[in-house]
């Protein structure tokens, strides 16, 4: 299969060439170009402004059973088209095509949970004496603007479109420039599917100038991002201009505590899988290891002896364990953290270097006993790297695990449930798995706290998050 050629997709229309700026989108197994990507103009966007307008004046006024024929639609293509999909995200985002395809069924998995959720967006009507009246509506925000990151190239566009659509809101999405071609195989799924060409749209561009032009807008009424809280902080600075509402998904850090009582071998199998999913470019990865010390050697030398037998190559092999990083960016930045951990006195156990001369790839990292005031211990090393550290009480694991300011998502193994519900209580964090990396699923909110963000995706939440309240007093 050949990677497919590219344009925006403005008022049910594709849109390409012309005078317009391209970007190049590369493989990331081979730094080669696969394509021209076209970047909107202002015109662009504007067109797309005023679509979304018409197209929330339409959709607000979808029945339920529209919503649902529509994601269940999209769900049902989806399916049929996954090979297709996930080798396209293979092609342009580095991931193994098994891991695509478990994209490929996040979605579908989310799109027909949200098909159910359109028939429950329930008001309520109040207690009141006869001749008055008093109820309380829910009524879709407005159109959606909608910035989608470059990890999950089909699971962020899904949840970007999932959630405005099953609420009734318009959407125009910006996917990363560097994995156009999996957000407009989504998009395309809910076109087939019926959804009118102006309630759903896609466009790229250079990120500031579209963020600003949409966010400028007084037609967009949301703001949904995910990405890193840097460029959160300043896409909510834009929103609140404007008192948009926002749902942010940004940055995380995450903490893993393992207590002497927990199954270690479990523990291992579970987590150094994790850890190495996505090459580590996962918001949810387990990042910093906080072991109790009497199991901290057992824990970090089976880590290493997992870490190692990691294969990693060409997310099309299908011998391949761990695909390359997505640009070039990540591989610079591992190999910034990792020095400047070394140089703080941390030891590197395995990993710690690019592989090869040709793509992004990096080795599967450990590196232990690292000080907390190295900066891979405080900023989010979004790459294939573990941290492992010792601590002697629950007390200090707690303390260490709050102690940055993010909070998305946070794991612990302990066999103790007295443990498990003090843990459960104390960490600051938006999930946490105990004994378990299975923290999301289509009917349970995504999101955090603190820097990682606010608001949720996935779940009742998720829909949630695109509605307003109306309350209607007739006397
Ligand atoms: P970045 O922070 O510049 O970009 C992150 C994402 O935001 C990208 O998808 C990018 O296209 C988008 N973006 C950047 N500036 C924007 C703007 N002004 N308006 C709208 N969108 C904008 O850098 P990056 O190199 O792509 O990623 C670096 C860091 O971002 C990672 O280390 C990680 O911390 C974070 N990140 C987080 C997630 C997540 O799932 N939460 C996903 C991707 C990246």
């Amino acid at each position: 299969m050949t990677y497919p050629s590219l344009h925006m997709m403005i008022d049910g229309e594709r849109v390409s060439g012309g005078d317009r700026r391209t970007h190049a989108v590369v493989d990331p197994s081979t730094a080669e170009t696969l394509a021209e990507l076209p970047l909107a103009t202002p015109a662009d966007l504007d067109r797309a402004l005023d679509a979304a307008q018409r197209g929330f004046r339409r959709w607000r006024n979808s029945t339920p059973h529209e919503r649902a024929a529509v994601l269940q639609g999209a769900a049902r293509l989806m399916l049929e088209r996954q090979d297709e999909i996930a080798r396209i995200a293979t092609m342009e985002q580095g991931k193994t095509l098994a891991e695509a395809k478990v994209e490929v069924h996040m979605t579908v998995g989310l799109f027909n949970f949200y098909a159910g959720e359109v028939f429950r967006l329930y008001g309520r009507a109040l207690v009141r004496p006869a001749g008055q009246r008093s109820t309380v509506t829910k009524e879709p925000v407005g159109p959606v603007a909608a910035f989608a990151p470059w990890n999950f190239p089909i699971g962020n566009p899904g949840r970007k479109f999932g959630a405005p659509i099953a609420a009734g809101c318009s959407v125009i999405m910006k996917a990363a420039e560097e994995t156009p071609a999996s957000a407009l195989a989504v998009l395309q799924c809910l076109l087939d599917a019926g959804l009118p060409g102006d309630v759903a749209q896609a466009v790229f561009g250079v990120p500031d100038e579209v963020s600003r032009h949409l966010l400028g807008s007084p037609i967009i009424r949301k703001l949904s991002f995910t990405g890193s809280t840097t460029v959160g902080k300043h896409l909510a600075r834009l929103a609140a201009e404007d008192m948009k509402r926002t749902t942010m998904e940004l940055g995380g850090h995450g903490p893993v505590l393992v207590f002497n009582d927990a199954d270690i071998d479990q523990a291992l199998a579970v987590m150094v899988t994790s850890k190495y999913r996505n090459a580590g470019q996962v918001c949810v990865s387990p990042t910093r290891f906080i072991v109790q010390e009497d199991v901290f050697e057992r824990f970090r030398d089976g880590f290493v002896d997992r870490a190692q037998k990691i294969l990693v190559g060409d997310g099309l092999n299908p011998a391949s364990m761990m695909g390359p990083m997505a640009n070039p960016r990540r591989p610079e930045a591992m190999d910034r953290l990792i020095g400047d951990a070394k140089r703080c006195g941390a030891r590197l156990h395995v990993g710690g270097t690019q592989i090869g001369n040709r793509g992004f790839f990096y080795q599967p990292s450990v590196l232990s006993e690292v000080p907390l005031d190295a900066l891979i211990m405080n900023e989010e090393p979004f790459g294939p790297v573990a941290l492992i550290n010792p601590f002697a009480s629950e007390e200090a694991m707690i303390a260490e695990a709050n102690r940055l300011p993010y909070g998305l998502a946070a794991y612990a193994w302990t066999r103790d449930a007295k443990r498990q519900r003090h843990i459960a209580r104390e960490i600051e964090t938006g999930m946490l798995g105990i004994n378990t990396t299975m923290i999301g699923g289509a009917d349970s909110p995504f999101g955090g706290v603190k820097w990682s963000g606010h608001g949720a995706e996935d779940g009742p939440e998720g829909v949630e998050a695109c509605l307003v309240t109306k309350a209607v007093h007739e006397g």
